[in-house]
């Protein structure tokens, strides 16, 4: 294999360069990313850069050092094999990296509507944050809460308008409802169990037929994975690109990485597509071992956090209805977490809010499926690495 295309030039595609390189890889390079910018930082696109504090989140990587033919302004079209075309003609390849993240979704309506997801988005949206300003969030995911967030700072009028019953519903289930008094300590209107039917000029209509008047809709409902221009290609997509535990997908020497795989984790036994940061910059280098040979395994417990009315929220693991432990009161204490045990008393996912340990902890006691003694858990003043 002498030339590798690193498709995607995000946090995932540039630490695929950074990978090869690291791992002696002395051909071609060529990386391409349809966006125009140097490959840059998603997370503080909603926290830093929203608040003014910073205009830039470039990836501290040196292209040039690497030896990357760096194609920025590019996007892929289509694959066959051995070839990817692009905008700008045909690029053959020994090995292919697909890393072409997700891309959010957008609500029915003629009504003008901001997403988040790219430096453009954020300096744009960050400039119509000015005090006074009613801006309509729909979804209190965690792209929501870090947008409303940052639009109360700002001096805006915020309503946020949560089709299910509980803010970050889809990724913490009902114990989102801990963060329902953030909202309101924030000065924020948060409408829950409401559905947006459309996005109109001037605002939202909701499904039951009133409206929710703003100048400014953020729509933050969650994204969809880049793989559009695989299709025909006869690669493997299902919500995202199928790879196995080796991030191989079903076309020989072709790997996904990041936002756009659904990787088999044997750890879960379960196929899983988790868009953290954590992943994007974990995985390539598990992806591009298995190009150049090797049989590394990805097998990583999840982790993510999210910066949200001044707490820091962080969660490691994969729940999926076991039994919740409490270490704090949510009520009335500024630190608190939520603990999911397994019936076998194995930890399987932790929620801290303010608590860093208990994360860091938690998440090696979920890496090592050690079990616990759930009495000692719930006391907060027992540290979890001594539960
Ligand atoms: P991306 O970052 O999406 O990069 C993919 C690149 O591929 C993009 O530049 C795209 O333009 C390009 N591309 C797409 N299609 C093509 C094509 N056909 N041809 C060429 N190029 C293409 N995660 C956390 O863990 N914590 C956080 O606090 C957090 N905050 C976030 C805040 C925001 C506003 C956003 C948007 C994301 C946040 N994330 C957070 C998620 C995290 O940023 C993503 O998981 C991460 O960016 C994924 O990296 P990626 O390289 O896989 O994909």
């Amino acid at each position: 294999m002498n030339h590798v295309v690193v498709v995607g030039a995000g946090l995932a595609g540039v630490r695929s360069v950074e990978a090869l390189r690291a791992r002696g890889f002395g051909g071609t390079i060529t990386l391409i990313g349809e966006e125009t910018h140097r490959p840059y930082d998603r997370p503080p696109l909603s926290k830093s850069v929203l608040l003014g504090e910073t205009d830039s989140t470039v990836v501290d990587s040196d292209l040039d050092a690497l030896e990357v033919d760096f194609r920025a302004g590019v996007a892929a079209k289509g694959l066959r094999e051995g070839v990817v075309e692009t905008t700008e003609g045909e690029l053959a390849y020994g090995g292919l990296v697909i890393a072409t993240g997700a891309r959010p979704i957008r609500l029915r309506g003629d009504g003008p509507q901001h997403v988040l997801r790219t430096i453009d988005d954020a300096l744009e949206l960050r400039a119509l944050l000015t005090s006074g300003t009613k801006v309509a969030v729909i979804g209190a995911g965690w792209i929501g809460a870090e947008v409303a967030t940052a639009a109360r700072r700002a001096g805006c009028e915020v309503t946020v308008v949560e089709a299910a019953g509980v803010p970050l519903s889809a990724a913490l289930g009902p114990v989102g409802a801990h963060t329902v008094s953030w909202y309101a300590q924030a000065g924020v209107d948060l409408r829950l169990g409401t559905a947006v039917a459309s996005v109109d000029q001037g605002g939202l209509t909701l499904a039951d037929g009133s409206t929710v008047e703003a100048g400014v809709v953020v729509t933050g409902v969650g994204v969809r994975p880049s793989v559009e221009w695989l299709a025909g290609s006869g690669l493997e997509l299902e919500n995202g690109v199928v790879t196995d535990e080796h991030l191989r997908t079903s076309l020989p020497d072709v790997v996904a990485v990041g936002d756009c795989a659904a990787w088999w984790s044997r750890r879960y036994g379960r196929r899983m597509r988790v868009e953290h940061w954590d992943t994007a910059l974990g995985a390539p280098d598990v992806a591009v071992a298995a190009l150049l040979g090797d049989d590394a395994v990805y097998d990583p417990v999840p982790y993510f956090w999210s910066e949200q009315f001044g707490h820091m929220v962080q969660y490691a693991g994969h729940h999926d209805g076991e039994s919740l432990v409490l270490r704090g009161d949510p009520a009335t204490d500024a630190k608190w977490a939520v603990c999911w045990v397994a019936e076998d008393h194995r930890l399987t996912a932790v929620l801290a809010v303010n608590r860093p340990r208990d994360l860091v902890q938690g998440r090696r006691l979920i890496e090592r499926g050690q079990r616990l003694d759930v009495d000692r858990l719930a006391d907060p003043a027992v540290a979890l690495r001594d539960c």
